[in-house]
Formats: structure tokens, C-alpha cells, sequence
């Protein structure tokens, strides 16, 4: 048997294409191999939102060129957003790389495997415009949570962002095939799908339906079939420009869609936003939360913040400050401006020193961290609804879940109960989550949507 071995950096959206391309290679008769060494083919699947990712990509690059010195047979491949932006880079810097193959063009894998064993020669897929195809087999690490790609790629020009020239422009799955695989996870034991895109909620705008088809409307037809299952369902990640209305009133009003939005606001100060051409105010963005807590009490709100954009001058950091101190996130990915190659941005005036950058973004961090473990603390002695994911990472004696608002809750409870949905008593709380205790099982008849927390 053939064995592969592939390794994954970045998002939610990488996780799947990995498992896609698992998939994909299980459908070539390869099997997963236990370690590199083991394997004959070796894909990293790269990330390059960031410089630590590139870095960190060409490290196991030379790590696996040893193995390939004394496997010379090991096919090397460099997959992903880093392969698309800077496949020149890879291939003068890595020039034993037999494989390169952009985000969206997975689905042309085996023809790439094809060309390198029989014509034994590098090859590459790399065309930003590809018409990704859906997967049929995916090889998943979980077998309770489960992503599903409804819109690939982004139309934003956001100035300090690498997405658009390594996934390329929206393209919105077909609804029929988004449902059909929707239901495919439901039929297999699923208890938890959550939709990807990187601009999730612009779902829609590009499918010519003859019908309003947007995100909210999705949402509706996947309710139908994952409510009476109880199972969950999230998005992930939204721009505040395409936080419509209905997609609010969707998640107020529809049983299985989770009180849980990822929402990048990315900076606290109007010039800053305006220089990210993240398209939107502070007033606004503050608008949609004020909406969204109106609309869907008890929702958890995380979001992204980069802290030392070009020019940020220390009151714009303040601003950020001050916008993380009102909103209270639930949390918050936090990070510092990092110079994308090809990006608007790094070609800026007033690059901020590292110091300072540095400076800043402990000061957010500190300030967030308090802001969470505060607001953790205010649902202690609460009991929560918690999907049981397995043994917990920090106590395996314990199991781990999470509620509807994506805080993770550990507790003591027999390992059948995973992918069951319990009642837990918090009694502790962290930044993380929770600790707690069991005190029911979920699998009688859901009551009305909030009312429960009260009741109980
Ligand atoms: S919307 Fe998000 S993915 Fe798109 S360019 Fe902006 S930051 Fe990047």
C-alpha cells in the first residue's frame, strides 16, 4: 500500500482541503501513513497569512528533504495558499519540491500525481480562476464536527491581505450540492456542520437561481434537515458588510444555527479601517452588534484584530482599545501587522517598528484576556447545553465540549456520551472555558430556543 502523509498550517479552510485531498488519495489506494518516513508521498498544505507560516513551511521543507535524500521515490508536494502567492520562492528555495498545487484546484491532484509517476518530472496546478469541484470523498479527523464549503475564494481588497491572490475570486457552491452534502454529514452521525468561506456570509451574490439565494436563505433549507436531527450548525468567517438583516433574523429564529459569529473588525479607528479598505466604520460595525445582541441573546461574539498597521499612530491604537473595552468579545484572534508580499500594505509609508507592534499587541492581549475570563466568570453556576467532542486535551480523564457559543466545557461523564448533547453545571471558569459538571443528557425533546437556561 502507498502512504501519504500530509501536513496542514492555517485555517479551517486548509483542515478541509486536506481532508479532501486524503480523500482524494484513499481514492488512489494510498493509505495515511504514521509518520513522514513512512509515507511515499508528503503534501504540506500552507498558509501565508503571516511571515511565521512561510517560515515555519520552509522548515519542514528541510526536514523532508532529508527524507527524500534517502527515499528518493517520496513525491514532495507543496499545496495551498503559500504555493499559489509564491511558487517561484518555493521552487528557488526548495528546488527538490516535485509538486506544486494551488487552493483551488485540490481536484486535479491525482492528474498531478499522474504526470510525476509516469513522466517521472515536476508538475504544477496553479490558476487563481479554477472552477474548484466538490469533493465526494473526504477522509475527516473528526466524526462529531464536520466543515462544508459553501463560497470559495474573496472579492475584498482588503490592503493587508495575501486571500485574494491565493484563492481567488467568490464563487458560491450550488445550494443543491451544499444541501446534499449537508445531509450526507447528517445521515453519517454528524452533530455538527459548520459552513466555510472566507466571506462566508457573501454567500449567494454570484449563483444565477432566478430566486433570492443568500446565506439567511441557506440557512433556512439546512434548518429543515439538521433541527429535527439536533444538530448544530455555525458559519465561519463573515464580513460586516454582508451582516444583512436577514441573515441576523436566520440566526435569531432558526433552531440549530448556533448564538455564535466570528466577525473581524480588524482595527478601532476609522483612518486605520479606511487605509485596510475594510470598507465600514467603527459606528457601523458597532451597529451590527448592537443588532445582533438585540436579535439573539446570549450570542458570542469573536473576532480578528491586527494592532500596528502602517501609520497606526498610538491614539488609533487607542481607539482599538476602546472598541475592544465597549463590544466585550467573546474572543479574539489577535495578531501584528505582518508585510505580506504583493500586498497594498506592505508597500506603505510608517511601517511600525516591531517594538512597538510588539508593545501594542500584549497590551490588546492582557486587556482581552481580562475582558474574557470576566465575562466567563458571569456564567458560572449556569447549565449549558455541551456536544461531547472526546477525551479533554487538558485532562484526559475527563471529557471536553463545546456549548452552542463555542466555549469549551470539561467535565467528568462516561466516554459514551460523546457526540451527545448534555446539560453541564459550570462551577469554574478560565479564559478557555469551563469546568463543570453533568446533570443531564439532551436527548429528549429540545425545549423553546432560550428559554431554557432560564427554566433550568
Ligand atoms: S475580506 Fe478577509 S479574506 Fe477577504 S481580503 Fe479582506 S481580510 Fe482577506
Amino acid at each position: 500500500m502507498m502512504k501519504y502523509w500530509i501536513e496542514t498550517f492555517g485555517c479551517q479552510m486548509n483542515v478541509l482541503d486536506s481532508e479532501v485531498m486524503a480523500g482524494l488519495l484513499t481514492k488512489m489506494g494510498y493509505e495515511k501513513a504514521k509518520s513522514p518516513e513512512e509515507a511515499d508521498i508528503i503534501l504540506i498544505n500552507t498558509c501565508t497569512v503571516r511571515q511565521k507560516p512561510d517560515e515555519k513551511v520552509f522548515a519542514y521543507l528541510g526536514e523532508f528533504a532529508k527524507i527524500k535524500q534517502k527515499k528518493p521515490s517520496l513525491i514532495l508536494g507543496v499545496t495551498g495558499c503559500m504555493a499559489q502567492r509564491e511558487s517561484e520562492i518555493i521552487k528557488a528555495k526548495a528546488p527538490y519540491v516535485d509538486l506544486l498545487l494551488g487552493p483551488r484546484s485540490i481536484h486535479r491532484l491525482p492528474n498531478l500525481l499522474q504526470v510525476i509517476q509516469e513522466q517521472r518530472r515536476f508538475a504544477e496546478y496553479l490558476d487563481l480562476y479554477d472552477d474548484p469541484v466538490p469533493p465526494d470523498l473526504v477522509i475527516r479527523n473528526s466524526d462529531i464536527f464536520a466543515y462544508v464549503t459553501v463560497i470559495h475564494g474573496c472579492n475584498k481588497k482588503c490592503t493587508f491581505c495575501a486571500v485574494p491572490t491565493a484563492r481567488g475570486p467568490e464563487k458560491s457552491v450550488p445550494p443543491e450540492i451544499v444541501l446534499e452534502q449537508v445531509k450526507q454529514l447528517i445521515d453519517l452521525g454528524y452533530k455538527e456542520i459548520i459552513l466555510l468561506g472566507q466571506n462566508v456570509n457573501a454567500y449567494g451574490h454570484d449563483l444565477n437561481t432566478g430566486k433570492k439565494v443568500d446565506l439567511a436563505w441557506l440557512l433556512e433549507q439546512i434548518d429543515k434537515i439538521a433541527a429535527p436531527e439536533k444538530v448544530r450548525i455555525r458559519f465561519t468567517t463573515n464580513h460586516p458588510n454582508h451582516m444583512t438583516d436577514r441573515l441576523i433574523e436566520a440566526m435569531a429564529n432558526l433552531e440549530s444555527v448556533c448564538e455564535h459569529i466570528h466577525l473581524p473588525v480588524q482595527s478601532g479607528d476609522n483612518e486605520v479601517l479606511r487605509r485596510m479598505w475594510r470598507g465600514y466604520t467603527v459606528e457601523r460595525y458597532l451597529s451590527i452588534i448592537e443588532k445582533l445582541r438585540a436579535k439573539v441573546p446570549n450570542i458570542a461574539i469573536a473576532t480578528d484584530v491586527i494592532v500596528g498597521f502602517p501609520g497606526e499612530t498610538e491614539e488609533q491604537f487607542r481607539n482599538t482599545i476602546k472598541l475592544m473595552e465597549q463590544v466585550e468579545f467573546d474572543q479574539a484572534f489577535m495578531f501584528a501587522f505582518s508585510p505580506r508580499p504583493n500586498t497594498l500594505a506592505a508597500t506603505l509609508p510608517d511601517q511600525i517598528s516591531e517594538t512597538v507592534k510588539k508593545r501594542r499587541l500584549q497590551e490588546l492581549i492582557a486587556l482581552q484576556n481580562e475582558i474574557q475570563k470576566r465575562k466567563n466568570q458571569k456564567e458560572v453556576e449556569q447549565v449549558l447545553e455541551v456536544l461531547v467532542e472526546g477525551p479533554s486535551e487538558k485532562n484526559p480523564r475527563k471529557l471536553s465540549g463545546r456549548t452552542r457559543t463555542n466555549k469549551t466545557v470539561v467535565f467528568e461523564g462516561s466516554q459514551d456520551l460523546k457526540g451527545k448533547l448534555v446539560y453541564v453545571n459550570t462551577n469554574k471558569a478560565y479564559l478557555w472555558g469551563f469546568e463543570g459538571q453533568l446533570v443531564g443528557k439532551a436527548d429528549s425533546e429540545p425545549e423553546p430556543k432560550m428559554e431554557l437556561l432560564a427554566v433550568i
